[in-house]
Parts: C-alpha cells; sequence; structure tokens
C-alpha cells in the first residue's frame, strides 16, 4: 500500500500517457511498450526441491493490444500473470512496466505501481461482500491513498454507467448476478484508468451467454485504447484475442496474432467515446 503520509489527488492521471480522443495509431507509433519483459525466471524453492515454474520468458506487449494467455495447467500462466500484477518478484530477468523497471523494486513500491497503474480481473470477482457496489469501485482510489469525495464518488458512478451498473449502485455483490459482479469489477478495475489490465479467467464462473457479454466488454475496452492481458484454458475465450500465447514448461512455446478474432456485436462508438471521455477527464 502506498505510505499512509502520502495523498494522491484522483483527479490527477496516474499514468504518463492518455489514449483519450487523440489519434490512437499516431500514439501506438510514439508509445513505449506497456510490458517489456526480458529473460523472466521464477523458481519456487520447496525444502529440498526448486521449482522451475518460468524458465526464461521475453515477450513484449504493445499499447492496445488484447493478449490470450494459455496453456495446460502448470505451465506458468498464473506466475507470470502474478509477476506481470507486480504481485511477486521474479528470480531473475527483468520487467519494464511503461517506463519503471519493476523487476527490483521493493514491496511498497510494488504495491504503488499496481494501484496506480494496473487493473485486476479474477475469475471470482472478488468484490467485498459487505460493500456496495460503488462502494467496491472506490476501493483501488482507497489504495491509492486518495482523498474518497463528493468527485472521486461521481467518477465511479460513471464507471458503474458504462459497465451497465448504474440502478445497482447501492447494491451488494450477493443481489448480483455473476455477470452482474463482473461487470462491478471491470468497473473498479478502470476506476483508476490503469496501463494495463489483468484478466485471470474472467469469465471462468459464467455460462455462456454471459461470458461472451463480459468478453464484449472487454473488447469494447480494448478498442478503447485499453491494454489487455487474460489468461483462459477456453478456446472460445482466446478466440476474441487479438494475440494468443501458449506457454509450456515454464516457457512461451507459442506467440502469434489472431488472424480473426472474434467480433464484438455492437461495439458501439458511443461506448468507446464515453469511456475516453472519462479517460480525457482525468488528464484535463
Ligand atoms: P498454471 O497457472 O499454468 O497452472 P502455475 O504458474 O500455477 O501454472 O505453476 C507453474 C509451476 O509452478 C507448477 O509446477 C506449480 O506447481 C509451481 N508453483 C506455482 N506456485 C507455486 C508456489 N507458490 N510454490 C511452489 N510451487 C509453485
Amino acid at each position: 500500500m502506498c505510505p499512509e503520509s502520502v495523498e494522491y489527488d484522483c483527479n490527477v492521471p496516474p499514468y504518463r500517457f492518455s489514449v483519450s480522443d487523440l489519434d490512437y495509431d499516431a500514439i501506438v507509433r510514439i508509445m513505449p511498450p506497456v510490458v517489456r519483459i526480458q529473460n523472466l525466471t521464477k523458481h519456487y524453492f520447496l525444502e529440498s526441491v526448486t521449482v522451475r515454474a518460468l524458465r526464461g520468458v521475453s515477450l513484449t506487449v504493445e499499447q492496445g493490444e488484447f493478449v490470450a494467455l494459455m496453456g495446460p495447467s502448470g505451465s506458468g500462466k498464473s506466475t507470470l500473470l502474478n509477476l506481470l500484477g507486480c504481485l511477486d518478484r521474479p528470480t531473475s530477468g527483468a520487467y519494464v512496466l511503461g517506463d519503471d523497471d519493476v523487476s527490483r523494486m521493493d514491496d511498497d513500491r510494488l504495491s504503488e505501481v499496481r494501484s496506480r497503474y494496473l487493473g485486476f480481473i479474477f475469475q471470482s470477482y472478488n468484490l467485498l461482500p459487505q460493500y456496495t457496489v460503488v462502494e467496491n469501485i472506490e476501493i483501488p482510489l482507497l489504495y491509492q491513498g486518495c482523498r474518497l469525495n463528493e468527485k472521486s464518488r461521481q467518477r465511479c458512478i460513471q464507471r458503474a454507467d458504462l459497465v451497465g451498473l448504474g440502478d445497482r449502485l447501492e447494491h451488494r455483490p450477493m443481489q448480483l448476478s455473476g455477470g452482474q459482479q463482473q461487470r462491478g469489477a471491470i468497473a473498479r478495475a478502470l476506476v483508476n484508468d490503469p496501463h494495463l489490465i489483468l484478466a485471470d479467467e474472467p469469465t471462468g464462473n459464467l455460462d455462456s451467454k454471459t461470458s461472451d457479454e463480459i468478453m464484449q466488454m472487454l473488447i469494447r475496452l480494448n478498442a478503447a485504447g485499453k491494454t489487455i492481458i487474460m489468461v483462459t484454458h477456453e478456446n472460445d475465450i482466446a478466440a476474441w484475442a487479438k494475440r494468443v500465447i501458449r506457454m509450456r514448461d515454464g516457457v512461451i512455446e507459442i506467440d502469434e496474432p489472431n488472424q480473426q478474432p472474434r467480433i464484438a456485436q455492437g461495439v458501439s462508438s458511443a461506448f468507446v467515446s464515453a469511456l475516453n471521455s472519462l479517460m480525457s477527464e482525468a488528464v484535463r
């Protein structure tokens, strides 16, 4: 968590670049990659056994990519996602997130990077049951040390509206369907306008119709310029991504573009402009 003495103003953008309403292709050309990983390893030491979960992974993800990370159980997907999410440190190798070499940061700095630059979406939503939808969306702002006030509340309400939960603000997670909970989690992931969204099996607990709805929402976020890396074991879900990386035994086995990603129905320009206007509000 950020040091308690540090207070951030929620209305100051946490990142050094925004895709807002500018020429997106031009931005991609001038921006550094969101993720640069070089020869990353992660070893777990269990008594006398060393588990080599990652055995030298190199990877670059540009702004605006939508990557599906696949592979059999035990291939190292979660380990890589944890490192990408600054939830753990590598044994060796470099990880540069935006401009920051995060591979050597201490826990406090990692925590700050997490809360300011990353958005997380989990299979089990991870909404706090005692809080309402809007309070759950506020949580990353609290982790940033933001002062919660009317302006930050409005910011959360706008994200809730964006994912179609504007009429569920005071509901608690138990009072929502799985799809609605996941939409709440997506709104929460957006509240700090993250550089990078990390999704871990985001549709793993949902039926196929609701899964499609959630994937269409992720597609819209990506169409609005958000960079997404998503772990999935389902080909149907990976089919939405623009790039598919397959891991095996702690290394990347295949890394290829998805020539024909599934197309979201009605990726409305209204949604993209609504999201862009929220993001550009943050930089005004
Ligand atoms: P996946 O997500 O692809 O199923 P993981 O990244 O969870 O793979 O695991 C990769 C390897 O690392 C596996 O052999 C797993 O048993 C091991 N592993 C993962 N986490 C730990 C841990 N905390 N301690 C020891 N071994 C671990």
